[in-house]
């Protein structure tokens, strides 16, 4: 099945199956779909997807309802990038399949348990997310009878993988080869990563306005917040509460599109690749904002960073994630049977392999696949006598 028959129009540039090194273990063909559909739906139906719910954004799960969490996060990011590959002519699947899979080896409480983990296994080659999703995606989600894994096409795989470091790259193969040698990924991997910033940035404009840690007033020395805000203003003077806030945040999403998609147009018109291998030996990104709105888009990052990510609320929700993820590590790498039997055994047989980097990798892989509420669970169980355990 090839994709004309089920994709919209593709640009030469943009990834085909029919030109991908594929899957790491062959398999026989859709039938109805094609590969990168297919890609799409084994993360739609992994485990490590629907924890995504309980998983924080910037708010623990449990401070509200309303809030975005990872998932309601990866659904936006694949929304916004959709739209710009279909006006790009590039392939949406792979676009989508990308999107909804970046965050799935996210920890529990954000960047916060990422940071503590990353602390905890310092001496033993880190933490990082992005290496984490692929590590769910190749090894840890247990579907299929002859692999592990969701065994997804190399495309999927290298737009999970936004960044490694040198030492990293080098361990990783024909994946890391990229990184090693200066080379662009697909287009479609490119744009993945710039929807996250627009999806993340403009909907913790959202939620912190929603837990009163922002207000309108200040966001408005933000220059782009102030011109939707005018915007929106100018068309209904008298609005104002939940109505004007979506109003802005719908401008705000706008801009960033449509100048995504205008400047990525011109790149793409300047540099006329061929094909995805011109895309790949290409010097720089071909997917872009343009200069001017880049350092809009920088503004309004900056003021997050100090006013939301830095909030005194939300430092002492990250300084208590960090401690939670903290003990737990400890905890468990002291006595891997309080873990649930299956990873209390594979890290009994990792060390025995690979030595205590082995061990403590499970242990690791446990807290990561946590979501925000089992691991504060797991976390009374262990330190609250009162707990059932
Ligand atoms: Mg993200």
């Amino acid at each position: 099945m090839t994709e004309g028959n089920r994709s919209p129009r593709l640009a030469p540039y943009a990834a085909r199956e029919a030109l991908s090194p594929g899957r790491r273990i062959a398999e026989p063909p859709p039938t109805h779909r094609s590969e990168f559909q297919r890609d799409r739906d084994r993360v739609i139906h992994s485990t490590a997807f629907r924890r995504l719910v309980y998983k924080t954004q910037v708010f623990v799960n449990h401070e509200g309802d309303l809030y975005r969490t990872r998932l309601t996060h990866s659904l936006e990011v694949a929304q916004v990038a959709r739209t710009v590959a279909g006006a790009l002519w590039l392939n949406e699947y792979l676009t989508e399949a990308i999107c909804l899979a970046h965050d799935l080896g996210h920890t529990p409480f954000g960047h916060a348990g990422q940071d503590a983990l990353n602390a905890c296994m310092r001496d033993y080659g880190g933490f990082e997310h992005n290496l984490q999703s692929l590590r769910v995606v190749d090894e840890l989600e247990e579907k299929y009878a002859d692999f592990p894994g969701l065994n997804l096409m190399f495309e999927t795989r290298e737009g999970i993988l936004k960044h490694c470091s040198r030492r990293r790259a080098k361990e990783l193969g024909e994946l890391g080869e990229r990184f090693l040698q200066g080379r662009q990924p697909t287009l479609e991997a490119q744009l993945a990563n710039l929807a996250d910033e627009i999806a993340y940035n403009s909907h913790d404009v959202d939620d912190g306005l929603r837990a009163g840690l922002l207000t309108i007033d200040e966001l408005r020395n933000v220059s782009m917040f102030e011109r939707a805000f005018a915007e929106a203003r100018a068309g209904h003077p008298a609005l104002d509460g939940r109505r004007l806030i979506h109003e802005i945040l719908r401008r705000l999403i706008g801009y960033l599109v449509d100048d995504l998609v205008d400047e990525s147009r011109d790149r793409l018109a300047k540099a006329a690749p061929a094909d995805l291998e011109a895309v790949r030996a290409s010097e720089r990104p071909l997917i872009g904002f343009s200069g001017a709105m880049e350092s809009e888009h920088r503004q309004l990052k900056k003021f997050l960073l100090d006013r939301l990510y830095r909030h005194p609320r939300v430092l002492r929700m990250t300084t208590k994630a960090k401690r939670t993820v903290r003990k737990l590590f400890e905890t468990f790498a002291d006595e891997i049977r309080l873990m649930p039997r299956e990873f209390a055994q594979a890290a009994e047989k990792a060390q025995h392999e690979t030595g205590d980097a082995g061990r403590l990798r499970v242990v690791t892989d446990y807290i990561a696949g946590m979501t925000d509420r089992y691991a504060i669970l797991e976390y009374e169980r262990l330190f609250s006598p009162g707990e059932p355990t």
